[in-house]
């Protein structure tokens, strides 16, 4: 037998996902001292996940971490293999014959659903769809958004719903130079938007945001921010969760949010409404959105983190277009355990669990594993975790049927599958490039599959 990870064989790993969880995982893992092998697996031509299809498009910053995952990827111990879904290409069972270790990375791709009436009226769309629409992800390339309405509604005080706010009122201008795709950029420059409400259904102390996010809302180039003094009246309960230097954000978000209910007049054309303690009961419309109808909150007091009861008041707010921002869940893959109620795949610091027993060479990391929470550098401390666990059973590893990246292959191919390389994605990459020149933008992106792996094929074949 040989001996995992030493000169007679390198410990071969698959990961499951090229977003900011698998190339930090992969990162990792390659600079451990056993010699391992790691293919990571992607079903969309293009890597990256999250940072390239959820981070917004005038977060510029943000996704300059893409140079540190180019760099993980020009190690000649990786490769990339984009364009296969495993669970449908190739299942979990099969992979495990070809490697020693499969890691799990692929993130949380559903939203969370409200479960409420009125759910799939026209004009009511997840924060998914929206985010997935304007940064061009080909699964959403195709969605419409109906912006000539004057009020839209968010649920959700994330930062995701802060994203989608402000996207939705950011100008021509401040879009124009992102890389935000040119359908989105177009109609939003359509849009009649006038309003827009974001309602959390806690009150501002519990509000999920982070200041930087909300700050950004107050220097909007043609919108503006409004908060209602009144909102801001906190309970002695509220007052305590604001102290400690864990919770010095939310002081933070307080003093922005008392900061925009003093705002004087404004001349900017657009409003962005903050909302508390309300619960979506329903959205009312005959075939289409025309209002939300809310219970009022109050506040429960109990220890570390208050909860809310419906008072039974109800209200209603008339509006066009409705966004749900409530969180993110996993996907299942088949014949891998998954907890339906959490939206993860469930483990022990990495290692997958079924029932309370670890499953000998599966293990998981990143939003798939702990949730959609944290920044994307979150994702490097769990992958440093998840690692320690797969470098500690090594040793006990069942060594794979058959070493061999080319035998995967060659089992797509039998199956017309034929995977991205990471050379291929450059193709891809240098295109959108290209395309994104000639209109001061840096990138337009592919939102095709099908033109997407015509471009991967290089200029050569494409001029053919
Ligand atoms: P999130 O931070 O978990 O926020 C979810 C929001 O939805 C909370 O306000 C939550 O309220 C509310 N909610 C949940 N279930 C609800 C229900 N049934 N009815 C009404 N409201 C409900 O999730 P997210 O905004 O999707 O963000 C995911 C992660 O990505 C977060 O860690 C976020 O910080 C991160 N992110 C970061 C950035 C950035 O750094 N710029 C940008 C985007 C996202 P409760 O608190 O009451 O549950």
């Amino acid at each position: 037998m040989s001996i995992l990870g030493t000169n007679e064989r390198p410990l071969r790993v698959a990961i499951v996902g090229a977003g900011p969880s698998g190339f930090y995982v992969a990162d990792d893992l390659l600079k451990q001292e056993l010699r391992i092998k790691v293919d990571i697996y992607e079903k969309l031509p293009a890597p990256f996940g999250l940072v390239r299809y959820g981070v917004a498009p005038d977060h510029e910053k943000i996704k300059k971490v893409i140079k540190i995952f180019e760099k993980i990827a020009s190690n000649p111990r990786l490769s990339f293999l984009g364009h296969v879904t495993v669970g449908r290409d190739i299942s979990v069972e099969e992979l495990r014959k070809f490697y020693d270790a499969v890691i799990f990375c692929q993130g949380a791709e559903a939203d969370r659903n409200l479960g409420i009436r009125g759910e799939s009226l026209q004009g009511s769309y997840t924060a998914t769809q929206f985010i997935g629409w304007y940064n061009g992800h080909p699964h959403y390339k195709d969605c419409q958004f109906d912006f000539f309405h004057e009020v839209a509604v968010i649920i959700g005080q994330g930062n995701v719903a802060m994203d989608i706010a402000r996207i939705l009122n950011s100008t021509q201008e401040e879009l124009s130079k992102t890389d935000i795709t040119k359908k989105a950029l177009e109609a939003l420059a359509e849009s009649k938007l006038k309003e827009v409400h974001i309602y959390g259904r806690r009150g501002p102390i519990q509000a999920a945001f982070t200041p930087n996010e909300i700050k950004e809302l107050g220097q909007m180039a043609d919108c503006y921010p409004v908060v209602d003094l009144k909102d801001l009246e906190l309970s002695q309960e509220s007052r305590n969760e604001i102290h400690g230097v864990v919770n010095s954000y939310r002081q933070k978000n307080y003093e922005i949010l008392q900061s925009y209910a003093n705002l004087p007049y404004d001349s900017r054309k657009r409003k962005i409404f903050f909302h508390f303690l309300r619960t979506p009961v329903e959205i009312v419309g005959s075939n289409k959105v025309e209002k939300v109808r809310f219970e009022i909150n109050e506040l429960v007091p109990e220890a570390g983190q208050q909860t809310v009861r419906g008072t039974g008041q109800f209200e209603e707010i008339p509006c066009g277009l409705f966004f749900t921002s409530i969180g993110y869940a996993g996907v299942p893959i088949l014949g891998v355990p998954f907890s339906p109620s959490k939206g993860i795949i469930p483990n022990r610091l990495g290692r997958v669990l079924n029932g309370q027993r670890a499953i000998s060479g599966w293990y998981v990391s990143g939003w798939i594993g702990h949730g959609a929470s944290g920044v994307i550098g979150t994702n490097k401390i769990r992958a440093e975790e998840t690692v320690r666990a797969l470098i500690e059973d090594s040793r006990d590893l069942v060594p794979c049927e058959n070493p061999s990246t080319q035998a995967v292959k060659k089992l797509l191919k039998s199956r017309n599958i034929e995977p991205v390389t990471f050379i291929d994605w450059k193709n891809i990459d240098a295109y959108e490039i290209m395309l994104g020149l000639r209109s001061g933008k840096p990138r337009e992106k592919l939102t095709d599959i099908d033109q997407m792996l015509s471009v991967a094929q290089g200029p050569q074949k494409l001029s053919n």
